[in-house]
């Protein structure tokens, strides 16, 4: 059976010091999960996390990386320097950074290649909009990103990447997929795993779903056959919250 995965994504807020107060509560709450816990912060709040997490079970990642090892790129941090103060992984290819950084399926490529390269695990986010969805092209959409942020890794490398389906349209809106279709895209991301790497691959790759999760539907979400877990955005931004969907297995209303 595949282990769950539950990552959260700070995206733009939080300092040091509310970082700080965040883990003097959320540390002490999830300390007997079985399942594997990740927060993606900002880079201000990097050294902070882990000197707060130093020796508990929570790890700590970034929201982006730049694939390059060092160089003159104004505003950006590379891999290098994320390895060397021990990241471990980084979300790549979040809608937002597509959107509003316009990063193409070539570009998340490099990222990924540059993060193994680094040690670090891709946390990779899929997942169509709302237009996408309504046309009937969810499916192919999804796959066309699999394919594309893929190519060229091998099966050892695959097999690491943790997979984020991030329907465009559920994303910080309060709008959650269906457990049923959430189910359903992650099925077609492992199949098109299956298609590219065969069956051992496929069987063994942490899919998460992601978009406005929530304590009150991680449960019914989590439990499904194809979701390994979810990356959480706003609702991992309150110590009680997050560790409510860290413990979903313990949420006896549903
Ligand atoms: C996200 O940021 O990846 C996300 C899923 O956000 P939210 O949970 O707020 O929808």
């Amino acid at each position: 059976m595949r282990r769950k995965v539950i990552a959260g994504n700070w995206k733009m807020y939080h300092n040091p010091a509310e970082t700080k107060e965040f883990f003097e509560k959320f540390t002490e709450l999830v300390k007997d999960t079985p399942n594997e816990v990740i927060i993606c912060v900002p880079y201000i709040d990097v050294a902070a996390a882990l000197e707060s997490t130093a020796g508990t079970n929570i790890k700590i990642g970034t929201q982006n990386l730049n694939h390059e090892e060092a160089g003159a790129l104004t505003g950006d941090v590379s891999c290098k320097m994320l390895q060397d103060i021990g990241i471990k992984y980084s979300i790549i290819g979040h809608s937002e950074r597509r959107q509003y950084h316009h990063e193409t399926d070539d570009f998340i490529n490099l990222k990924i290649k540059a993060a193994f390269a680094h040690d670090i695990v891709p946390i990779l986010c899929v997942g169509e909009s709302l237009l996408e969805r309504e046309k009937g092209i969810a499916k192919y959409k999804i796959c066309t990103q699999i394919v594309m942020d893929f190519d060229g890794l091998t099966a050892e490398q695959a097999k690491k990447v943790v997979i984020a389906y991030e329907p465009i349209w559920a994303i910080g809106t309060g709008k959650t997929a269906s457990a049923e279709d959430a189910n359903e895209a992650c099925k077609w991301i492992r199949e098109e795993i299956r298609s590219l790497y065969g069956d051992e691959v496929a069987d063994a790759i942490i899919i998460q779903y992601g978009g406005s999760v929530k304590p009150t539907n991680a449960k019914e979400l989590f439990s499904m056959s194809d979701i390994d877990g979810g990356l959480v955005g706003g609702a991992s931004l309150k110590p009680e919250d997050f560790a409510e969907i860290v413990n979903f297995e313990r949420n006896e209303n549903i």
